[in-house]
């Protein structure tokens, strides 16, 4: 199969055409989360630690990524980690400290379900279900999300060709749950100078040949600070709908993913350059609508 959806061998569901095509909604997807609206206009930046550690971290970051104009936090606390002694994220009780930080900036969360036994108690904490890389194919896990009503962010796979990653989304779909964003993070190849091989014309062909969200991770994707910044404006410039960026006050002392964590002076540095290249886009970051009577009034 040429990875085209639709075409033979996509597994396709009774109306013949994939529900994750472009053809099935070609105005695109638009996924709210609070006030924030990622897949329209406005260029969506969700960004926080690889881990909440505890609640001076988690709030410090929050704090600094919001004031630099983040629409989102993310923070993980269920860690799929490659060793099982590295440290495995808080659990239960990181998602009071990351829901506690959260509200104190006003923003949505972002964070991984490793399972669908957890679904239960990160609906009530979480505004956007991840779905990590490892867990792409995890069938039971998609189909668990399908029949929930909650946006869910989907990684690509490290080694998921552009149609299985498709395929993943359309577990989700066929479940009846149409709020789903695809995340591109870096797909592993023979180059080992980077973590990760980022493909940027998977996040164009996503954009053509669906009508989902497309967002990119720079941080997981490159793993090395210094290329974070070109990857996530050359993403910008691609037409992804946003970022997912990881950012620690102390990247040397975090427990998880700190050798690619930008620090927030790099991350407010990010973010004061990307309405430049956005702007080339005819985008802006997104901002909330101004009501009508305010617009008037200017
Ligand atoms: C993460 O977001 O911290 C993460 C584990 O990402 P990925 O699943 O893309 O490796
Ligand atoms: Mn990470």
């Amino acid at each position: 199969m040429s990875g085209k959806p639709g075409e033979e061998g996509a597994g396709t569901p009774r109306e013949g055409t994939p529900r994750v095509a472009r053809a099935w909604r070609p105005e695109g997807t638009r996924v709210r989360v609070g006030q924030v609206e990622i897949g329209g206009p406005g260029f969506v930046v969700m960004a926080g630690p690889c881990a909440v550690e505890g609640m001076e971290q988690t709030e410090q970051t929050a704090a600094a990524v919001a004031s630099a104009g983040a629409h989102v936090l993310r923070g993980g606390v269920f860690k799929p980690r490659t060793s099982p002694y590295s440290f495995q994220g808080m659990g239960e009780p990181g998602l009071r400290v990351l829901a506690e930080a959260a509200r104190k900036v006003g923003l949505p969360i972002v964070s991984e379900v490793m399972d669908a036994a957890q679904l239960p108690l990160m609906e009530d904490h979480v505004d956007i279900l991840q779905v990590g890389a490892r867990n792409m194919q995890n069938f039971a896990l998609l189909r668990a999300l399908g029949k929930l009503r909650k946006p869910v962010l989907l990684k690509r796979g490290m080694a998921a060709t552009f149609q299985e990653w498709l395929l993943a989304a359309e577990y989700v779909l066929d479940g009846g749950n149409e709020q789903v964003i695809l995340c591109e993070r870096g797909i592993r190849t023979f180059e080992t100078a980077t973590r990760n091989t980022l493909d940027l014309a998977a996040v164009a062909l996503a954009k053509q040949r669906t009508h989902l969200p497309v967002i990119v991770d720079p941080s997981h994707a490159t793993g090395e600070p210094d290329l974070i910044q070109p990857m996530a404006l050359a993403a910008a410039a691609a037409g992804a709908d946003g970022l997912i960026i990881e950012v620690h006050p102390r990247p040397e002392q975090a427990l998880c993913d700190g050798q690619q964590a930008l620090t927030p002076e790099r991350f407010a540095q990010l973010m004061r350059r990307l309405p430049g290249v956005l702007g080339a886009m005819d985008r802006h970051l997104w901002m909330p609508e101004l009501p009508a009577h305010v617009v008037g009034a200017r």
